[in-house]
């Protein structure tokens, strides 16, 4: 199957994310290309969504208007039973807006002193704008085979949403079961990766990062998502 489009935005800044999907895309004919690689400057866009799937269409609509093509967005954060689900979509400023991953991990910590039920998840959810008309004949027909596929209108496009007119976004969830331990282990990963002990592996994501890439709330999300497009 050919590349369903050459050149997919990812709307990040962040170094890391790039890389790793552009090794996960190497060799299907996508080039990824991230914020910085725009021809003109673009604004940051506000996570003003109260979920993860608000922030994510939102952040993949702004970008993806401006630059008329693809573009790939994520939110993610830890939902703690205990805590009916926070930090949730607040994990980056959980302890405060400037908050970094040790004033966060302390503050987790100290609203779980004396707590026996420490499940918990990391979340991610990805957002994928496809401008107007641009695979509509492929996304019909994968909708028909594959249910599951969401599809929500562009954040801020007319009523009634035309997809011809509009485009449409598709959204993958992907989660990460485990548990908040009371001290944190390992020195690799970032964010709640010391205090998130993993179902699937036994061990904190920080423990083992390389095998958190195949187990991960973000991997999972992406795996979905690339099904859908046959990448
Ligand atoms: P973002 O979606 O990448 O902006 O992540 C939001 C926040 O959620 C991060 O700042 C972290 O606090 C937390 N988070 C998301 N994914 C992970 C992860 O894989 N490990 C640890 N923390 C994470």
């Amino acid at each position: 199957m050919s590349a369903p489009f050459p050149t997919l935005l990812l709307a990040t800044g962040n170094p890391g994310k790039l890389k790793e999907l552009r090794a996960r895309l190497d060799g299907t004919g996508v080039d990824v290309i991230g914020l910085d690689e725009l021809p003109f400057e673009v604004e940051e866009v506000e996570e003003t969504g109260s979920t993860f799937a608000e922030n994510a269409a939102l952040k993949a609509t702004a970008y993806g208007w401006i630059a008329g093509i693809p573009t790939l967005a994520d939110d993610s954060g830890l939902e703690v039973d205990a805590l009916g689900g926070r930090p949730g979509v607040y994990s980056a400023r959980y302890a405060g807006p400037k908050a970094d991953d040790a004033q966060n991990n302390a503050l987790l910590l100290s609203e779980l002193e004396g707590v026996d039920d420490r499940a918990a998840r990391f979340r991610c959810v990805l957002a994928l704008y496809i401008p107007a008309g641009l695979l509509a004949d492929r996304l019909a027909c994968a909708a028909l085979f594959t249910p599951e596929i969401t599809q929500v209108p562009p954040t801020g496009a007319p009523k009634p949403f035309n997809p011809e007119r509009d485009g449409v976004v598709l959204l993958a969830e992907g989660c990460a079961e485990g548990v908040i331990l009371s001290a944190p282990r390992g020195q690799g990963g970032f964010g709640y990766d010391p205090l998130f002990l993993s179902d699937d592996l036994g061990l904190t994501f920080a423990e083992d990062s390389d095998r958190k890439k195949s187990v991960s709330h973000r991997g999972r999300a992406l795996d979905t998502l690339l099904s859908w497009l046959e990448l």
